[in-house]
């Protein structure tokens, strides 16, 4: 009990002295049972939502028509839900109708592994354990509870989950639930994207994502919102997934180097929209796709270095060289010493601060125009990206005196229109 937050024991010896059922519930009590700190902790209790609402001076009601309420306690949050079973799936995404419930049992046959189907009481230090979720977390297993293919049936992010635990906790999936993956999978067809997505996100920053990958290439997963790896050849797919593992737990980083061997920059980027992701983050992936092959710059001179920094940014350079050195760890680690000195090269560059967009440049655009006499038009834009490309070659070159000499020569030595 050690682990529980005091606002959270307080919650919970209010609604016991209302004489309400309450416990702990889900991903905390698995982790309590498994001795880890849990991350967030779930209230269930018999109490309905309007009880639960009188109970406490301060309540958020976050999602009253679900049963769940924010209670305000000691300056912290704590979310606590009423029991509640199910209707019907209709559309293998909601169920069509929840009911609120006395007994907790019944709250915990609607979860979806047998470890998250556990309740525990802290007051009176009792554990609910209908399903043998104990036991599972002793033999490392993901098991539905109840039929899996039903479970799956009703809720087609369930397989999803499935894996996405079995990659954060190290565990296997029971048989039966890992075999009614690919007979459910016209279900999991039907989910949002965007909740795909979230679940993918943990796989992926989980310390075991490349046997989740694994597991979702093998059960069909991918290649329903990821084709373009699911169908990659055999080695190729291989060679990413162990990049990915190489890489820091970072989204846009680990993304990065699953795809910048199979996609090219405008997939990267259809991909991360299609997901959902933030533009930002797509984007940026895309970015570090199409440059993450740093190997193919190994002999450039400090011009090319310096353009390659300009297209990728200073802010971005170290997810750069992250994604790098992953791909070089899982492809060629043999060339890592040469990897590492490109990298100081292009580290040593971008300390000394070279210009690298038109605002660095020491003339403005006012600057151009009265130069070159002329008022806002094409040119100054043309005139911009010829003084960029000469600062880029030599920095040196980036003081007024001689970017507006060579501005002179760049105008006069134009053909006339
Ligand atoms: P995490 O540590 O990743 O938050 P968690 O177990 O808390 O793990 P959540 O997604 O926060 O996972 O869900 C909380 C609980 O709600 C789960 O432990 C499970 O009991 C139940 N649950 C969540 N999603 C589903 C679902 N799709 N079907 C059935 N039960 C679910
Ligand atoms: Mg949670």
């Amino acid at each position: 009990n050690a682990d529980i937050p005091r606002p959270v024991l307080d919650v919970i010896a209010r609604l016991r002295e209302l004489n309400h059922a309450v416990y702990l519930v889900g991903g905390c009590v698995r982790d309590m049972v498994r001795q880890v700190p849990p991350k967030d902790f779930d209230v269930a209790t018999s109490a309905l939502p309007e009880e639960v609402q009188r109970a406490f001076r301060k309540v958020i009601p976050t999602g009253i028509q679900h049963g769940t309420v924010t209670v305000v306690q000691g300056g912290t949050h704590v979310e606590v839900t009423t029991f509640r079973s199910e209707g019907d799936y209709l559309d293998g995404r909601r169920p069509s109708s929840v009911a609120f419930e006395r007994d907790i049992v019944k709250d915990l046959s609607r979860r979806d592994f047998t470890i998250n189907a556990m309740a525990y009481n802290p007051l009176d230090r009792d554990l609910v354990d209908p399903f043998g979720g104990q036991t599972d977390l002793q033999a490392q297993l993901i098991k539905c509870v109840g039929s899996a293919f039903e479970r799956f049936s009703e809720d087609g992010l369930r397989p999803m989950r499935a894996v996405r635990f079995a990659a954060v906790l190290g565990f296997s999936l029971d048989s039966a639930t890992r075999d009614a993956i690919p007979a459910t999978l016209g279900v999991f067809r039907k989910v949002a994207l965007e909740r795909v997505r979230e679940e993918l996100v943990k796989l992926l920053l989980s310390p075991r994502a490349e046997g989740g990958l694994v597991l979702l290439v093998e059960t069909g997963l991918l290649d329903v919102f990821l084709p373009e790896v699911a169908r990659a050849a055999p080695e190729e797919a291989r060679l990413a997934r162990a990049a990915v593992q190489a890489a820091p737990a970072e989204v846009e980083v680990r993304m990065a180097a699953l795809l910048a061997d199979l996609v090219d920059r405008n997939q990267a980027r259809d991909i991360g929209l299609r997901l959902k992701f933030p533009n930002k983050v797509a984007d940026l992936v895309a970015l570090l796709v199409e440059t993450a092959k740093l190997e193919e710059r190994f002999s450039d001179p400090d011009p090319a270095l310096r353009r390659l920094l300009a297209r990728v940014g200073l802010a971005q350079l170290p997810a750069l060289l992250t994604v790098a050195r992953a791909r070089i760890q899982a492809r060629a680690p043999e060339r890592s010493a040469e990897l590492e000195r490109l990298c100081a090269r292009l580290e040593a560059l971008a300390a000394a601060k070279p210009p690298l967009v038109a605002k660095d440049l020491a003339l403005t655009g006012g600057d151009i125009m009265s130069t070159l006499g002329v008022g806002p038009s094409p040119i100054v834009g043309e005139a911009t990206r010829f003084l960029m490309d000469s600062v880029l070659d030599d920095p040196a070159l980036n003081t007024r005196e001689a970017l507006a000499r060579r501005l002179k020569d760049w105008h006069a030595a134009r053909p006339k229109a």
